[in-house]
C-alpha cells in the first residue's frame, strides 16, 4: 500500500494541519504515513489521533537540522516515543536557540528598515517550530519580496544581509538523541547535502558507528543514477532505504503527497522493513 514517510504540518513550516494531511492522505490513498516536522514533536499526538479515526497507519516521527563538518544535514527520527522527557528536554533547548535566532533576524530587518516584528511572526508561525521559512512567509505577506526564494536570496539565506547563524547540533548527536528516544535514525535526502559521492559515503559509514540505520533514498530530486548508487550503498552496510515527499502542504509545488520518485510507485517492503526495525513496545502506536 502506498505510504509518505517525510511530511511536515503547521507544527513546523507545512501549511496543513495533522487533520488536513490525514483528510488529504485518505484521499490519496496512502495505508502508512509519518509526520517529520522540524525539531518538533508538538503535532504527533493530533495526527495519531486522526489517523486512528481514519485508518492510516502513523509512525511517530522528527526530521532535526544537524551538521556534519560544517554541512547542513538533516536526520530523520522513526518510531521516537514522542512523550520522552529527555527528548523533549533536547528540544526545548533547541527551540530556545531557534528563538534567539529569529530575534536576531527580526532585528537585523528592522536596522535594515522593514516594518516587522516578533508579534507579526508569532501570527504567522502560530505553533511548533518557528524558523526562517516562517520569516520569508512574513517577507512575502508583508510585499517586501514578491517570493520566498528571493526572501531567502537577498536577506534570510548564507549571502543575504539579514543571515544569523544557528547553534547547530552535530549530526551524531541528533542520531543519539534519536536513539535515545527508542527511535530509528535515517539520514534525509542526501541529494540537498552539497559534497562529492565519496564524501557522502565516508560521512554515512561515520553516522553509522553513531547509530545511524538508514538513508532516504526514495525523494523527490533524487536523480535515478543517483538513487541506484544509495541502492546499493545501503545493500552493502546493512542499512535501511526510506522514502517521502518532503510534502509541506502548498508551500512547495514540487511536493505533493505520497509522491517521492518522479510519479513511480515506491513499493512498500519499504514501511515492512522500518517497521520490522522499531523495538516491539513500538510498533503498537500506529
Ligand atoms: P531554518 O531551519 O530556520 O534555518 O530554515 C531552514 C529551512 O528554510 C529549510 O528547511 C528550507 O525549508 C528553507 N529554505 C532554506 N533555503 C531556502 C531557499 N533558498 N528558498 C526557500 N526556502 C529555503
Ligand atoms: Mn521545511
Ligand atoms: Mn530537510
Ligand atoms: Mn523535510
Amino acid at each position: 500500500m502506498p505510504f509518505d514517510l517525510h511530511i511536515h504540518s503547521t507544527y513546523s513550516d507545512g501549511t496543513m494541519t495533522p487533520a488536513e494531511i490525514i483528510l488529504l492522505a485518505r484521499k490519496t490513498g496512502l495505508q502508512t504515513i509519518a509526520l517529520t516536522d522540524h525539531d518538533t514533536t508538538e503535532g504527533i499526538a493530533e495526527i495519531m489521533v486522526q489517523g486512528k479515526k481514519h485508518n492510516i497507519d502513523v509512525l511517530a516521527g522528527i526530521e532535526l537540522s544537524a551538521s556534519f563538518d560544517s554541512h547542513p544535514v538533516h536526520i530523520l527520527g522513526y518510531g521516537i516515543d514522542h512523550t520522552d522527557p529527555l527528548l523533549f528536554e533536547n528540544l526545548k533547548e533547541i527551540q530556545k536557540a531557534r528563538n534567539d535566532r529569529n530575534d536576531k533576524i527580526i532585528a537585523r530587518l528592522q536596522a535594515l528598515g522593514f516594518d516587522i516584528s516578533l508579534a507579526e511572526l508569532d501570527m504567522i508561525s502560530k505553533s511548533g517550530q518557528t524558523g526562517r521559512p516562517h520569516i520569508a512567509r512574513l517577507l512575502v505577506k508583508k510585499g517586501f519580496v514578491s517570493s520566498t526564494e528571493k526572501a531567502f536570496d537577498r536577506y534570510l539565506g548564507k549571502k543575504g544581509s539579514a543571515y544569523t547563524p544557528r547553534k547547530s547540533l552535530p549530526a551524531d548527536q541528533a542520531i543519539k538523541m534519536i536513539n535515545m528516544a527508542k527511535g530509528i535514525a535515517v539520514l534525509a535526502h542526501p541529494v540537498i547535502i552539497n559534497m562529492t559521492f565519496q564524501s557522502l559515503v565516508q560521512m554515512v559509514l561515520k553516522l553509522q558507528i553513531a547509530g545511524l540505520a538508514g538513508i532516504e533514498i526514495y525523494y523527490p530530486s533524487h536523480p535515478p543514477p543517483f538513487r541506484f548508487k544509495l541502492v546499493k550503498l545501503c545493500a552493502e552496510h546493512g542499512l535501511l532505504a526510506t522514502g517521502g515527499s518532503d510534502f509541506h502542504g502548498l508551500l512547495h509545488p514540487w511536493s505533493r503527497l505520497g509522491c517521492m520518485d518522479r510519479g513511480q510507485s515506491v513499493s512498500d517492503e519499504i514501511v515492512e522493513k522500518l517497521k520490522a526495525h522499531l523495538p516491539a513496545a513500538r510498533k503498537t502506536e500506529g
